[in-house]
């Protein structure tokens, strides 16, 4: 089998975009060693997580849910862990500490 490697007049030119969107294919989270928890008993939707996260990989979802105090939310904030990378600035910037960074398994 014969393989050549491209030469550097072949390789596309760097920093370019050359398909738009072709970042989600590259999943981010295999580097990733803690990942984050939401506890949805404690988060108040303040939607802060979703404004800080570098990704972004908080995901701001229509789904109702009902706290174990019976307040209702329209909206429900779940990770994406194919993107989190795990950085733990959406646990160090959540006001009510809803998030927990856990140890990732694999
Ligand atoms: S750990 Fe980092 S990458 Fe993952 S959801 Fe939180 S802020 Fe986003
Ligand atoms: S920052 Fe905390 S309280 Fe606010 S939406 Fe995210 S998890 Fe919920």
């Amino acid at each position: 089998m014969s393989s050549r490697l491209p030469s550097w007049k072949e390789l596309p030119i760097g920093a370019v975009i050359l398909e738009p969107g072709s970042s989600r294919r590259y999943k981010t989270h295999e580097w990733r060693t803690l990942r984050p928890v939401i506890n949805q008993d404690k988060c108040i939707r303040c939607r802060i997580c979703w404004s800080y996260c570098p990704e972004p990989a908080i995901l701001e979802v229509d789904k109702p849910y009902v706290t174990s105090t019976n307040r209702r939310y329209e909206i429900t904030y779940m990770v994406d862990y194919d993107y989190c990378k795990g950085c733990g600035i959406c646990a160090q910037e959540c006001p009510v500490k809803a998030i927990e960074m856990v140890p990732e398994v694999r």
